[in-house]
Order: structure tokens, then C-alpha cells, then sequence
């Protein structure tokens, strides 16, 4: 895997859920779930362009409105995602505060809410400070496979499922991608810089092999120029299949809920996936709606996961989280290493991930 992202769970796994998804050589981020986010250092949080909430269960919500602390007053927006019900519980949270002051403040922090309904429908609202946050609607659009992001860089799909409430699973995929060895294109006296990005862009387009680049670059030894042939170039480039996250928390174990998750994280290079209860404490755990460790792995198992990372440990089981991981990485069939890091590697040295130029 080499992604362009580097995941950090937001808190230990005793704490609240949540997944941040922070772009290493572009100043953004992705946020799965609300929580308690205080883990996070208020720079990452600014960072965060897209929210996604599984539900509104107080330990994936509250953290709302930290994050909209912290970006009062600022010149940017959020898209916020979640299940059906999400638009009237944002609204009731920001009814909830006083806003006679804020419709001349200089940035006009805005959110807008994402409500995936069933049946495919998102309905939207958008909520601007300078607007006192007033519910603004806007039209719904059809969201067909669950398909709530699709930019350039990155796609996130979502699907439904039962946790006696509805609750969205996440599936954050990205694109093809262009690594190139920074030491080839040293032998070749290349240095890296701007230039390669229309490179990378030109291989995804598939250009041929006489397409003319031109490189140009500026170093301490001084500037140069040259126009080669992408033909000329192949030995530095590697076209790589981009990386597939998953994050699922907060769901009951039977058939539709296990094949749903199957769909949506099949193949995934990182499965994030709640393992709340121990097995022998199955019944307890279909009685709170949640997956025990060993449901937890034999799911990741049956998706094909390459990892499997496991969080939302309840209290219960203080001082017993190497039995939950353990539960897990037997069930899972991996080593317990694959499937204990909460930090999941990075691209590997050498070679540029996506966006680095
Ligand atoms: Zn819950």
C-alpha cells in the first residue's frame, strides 16, 4: 500500500470512536465520527474539509461542537455526512447556542449537512455563520451505491446498517496513482519538483511513450531545463492501484449487517472495525447491538482485508485489551502484529505517493 494519507485513530480504544484521515502533502483532512476530539491538536482538526458521523450516540457526536469551536470566525466549510435524522440533530445543536453576534464576523464558517437516506436520497442543508446558522435547504440529489464523495483524490462510499438505530459504515477509496523513484531520476540528473506533476497527471491519462515533458527545476546549484521523452521516464514511474480504508463501528451481528460490511470493505488495505465485547460475552453484545472481537475478525476475514485494525473496546474489559486483540487476530487469521497497529504504515521510502510535487 502506498496511500497518500497517513490514519490516526482519534483516541486509545477505550476512548470514543473516530478515525482522522490526515492528506500528507495537502492541508486537509477527513474526520470519521465526533466523538470526544480533544486527542487532536486544533491545527489537524482545522484541517478537516469532510465530517463523517456513523450515528448520533453521544460517544460519536459530541465532539460537534469542538470542532465547530475551533472553526468559529474562520473562512471555511464543512461537509458533514450521517445517517437519516443527522440535519434536525445539527440544527437542534446549533439552536442550541446564542448567534446575535456573529453575522459580521470575517469568516463565514459554514457547514453543510449530508442525510443519506434508504433509499438513496441525500438531504441537504446548509448552515453559514454569518446566517446565524439558520438552516439554509437545498435541493436532495440521487446518491446511487452510496457514493457521497467523488473528487480527484479521494471517493468515499457509505452504506446502511442496524444497530437498532440506522448507522453508516465508510469506505474511503483512492485513486490510481503515480509513485516515482526519486533515485532514478537522480541517475537521469533529474531532480524532483513542480514539473512532475503534469507528469503524473499525463501517465494517468495514459499519454503515450513520445509524449515530450518538460522538466524544470530550481536548486541550490541553480536552475535547469530539459525536455525529454515520458517514454525516457518509464524507469522512475510505477502505477499503483490506490488504497482502500474502511471504518465500521457501532453495528449488531446478523446476515444483512455482515454481508453489507463484506460489500463495502471487501479487499480493503485497512479494515477499522469496532470489537466491543469479548466473545464469551456474545449474548450481551447482540443485546447493546454491537460485534465481539471474534465477529469482528471473522468479518475482516471473509472481506479479504490485508489488516484489520480494531477500536471501540468497552470499559468492561480495562487491562484485558490484549485478549480483544488477540480474539480478533485468531479470528481474523493474521498475525496479532497485522492486526493490532493502531497507526498503519506509511507509503515506504524512496518513492513520491501522489501529491508530494
Ligand atoms: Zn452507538
Amino acid at each position: 500500500m502506498r496511500p497518500s494519507f497517513h490514519l490516526q485513530l482519534v483516541n486509545p480504544p477505550f476512548g470514543d470512536p473516530g478515525l482522522l484521515v490526515d492528506f500528507l502533502f495537502e492541508k486537509r483532512a477527513l474526520l470519521f465520527d465526533l466523538g470526544d476530539l480533544r486527542a487532536l491538536p486544533p491545527r489537524k482538526l482545522l484541517r478537516v474539509s469532510h465530517v463523517f458521523v456513523s450515528h448520533t450516540h453521544m460517544d460519536h457526536f459530541m465532539g460537534f461542537d469542538w470542532l465547530l469551536r475551533l472553526s468559529l470566525g474562520r473562512p471555511s466549510a464543512i461537509e458533514l455526512f450521517g445517517p437519516p435524522s443527522i440535519l434536525a440533530q445539527v440544527e437542534a445543536k446549533l439552536s442550541g447556542y446564542t448567534w446575535n453576534l456573529v453575522q459580521n464576523y470575517a469568516g463565514n464558517f459554514t457547514i453543510q449537512v449530508n442525510e443519506l437516506h434508504p433509499d438513496g436520497r441525500l438531504e441537504r442543508a446548509r448552515f453559514a455563520c454569518r446566517e446565524r446558522f439558520r438552516r439554509q435547504p437545498l435541493p436532495s440529489v440521487r446518491c446511487d451505491d452510496g457514493l457521497l464523495v467523488a473528487e480527484p483524490g479521494f471517493r468515499v462510499r457509505a452504506t446502511l446498517l442496524d444497530h437498532e438505530v440506522p448507522v453508516l459504515a465508510f469506505a474511503l477509496e483512492e485513486p490510481r496513482h503515480v509513485n516515482l523513484w526519486k533515485s532514478r531520476l537522480a541517475e537521469m540528473g533529474l531532480p524532483v519538483g513542480r514539473w512532475l506533476q503534469p507528469l503524473k497527471q499525463a501517465v494517468l491519462a495514459g499519454a503515450t511513450d513520445d509524449t515530450p515533458v518538460r522538466a524544470f527545476w530550481k536548486t541550490k546549484g541553480g536552475s535547469g531545463e530539459r525536455t525529454l521523452l515520458l517514454g525516457d521516464l518509464r524507469p522512475a514511474i510505477r502505477v499503483v492501484p490506490g488504497s482502500r480504508i474502511a471504518y465500521v463501528t457501532d453495528v449488531v451481528h446478523h446476515a444483512e449487517n455482515v454481508r453489507r460490511i463484506i460489500e463495502l470493505a471487501r479487499g480493503a488495505d485497512v479494515l477499522f472495525i469496532e470489537s466491543v465485547f469479548l466473545d464469551e460475552d456474545a449474548e450481551h453484545a447482540a443485546r447493546k447491538f454491537h460485534l465481539t472481537a471474534r465477529q469482528a475478525g471473522s468479518i475482516a476475514r471473509a472481506a479479504a482485508a490485508r489488516q484489520v485494525v480494531a477500536f471501540h473496546f468497552s470499559p468492561r474489559y480495562s487491562g484485558r485489551e490484549a485478549e480483544l486483540r488477540q480474539e480478533l487476530a485468531q479470528s481474523f487469521g493474521g498475525s496479532a502484529d497485522a492486526a493490532s497497529g493502531a497507526d498503519p504504515p506509511l507509503q515506504a521510502s524512496g518513492e513520491i505517493p501522489m501529491g508530494i510535487v
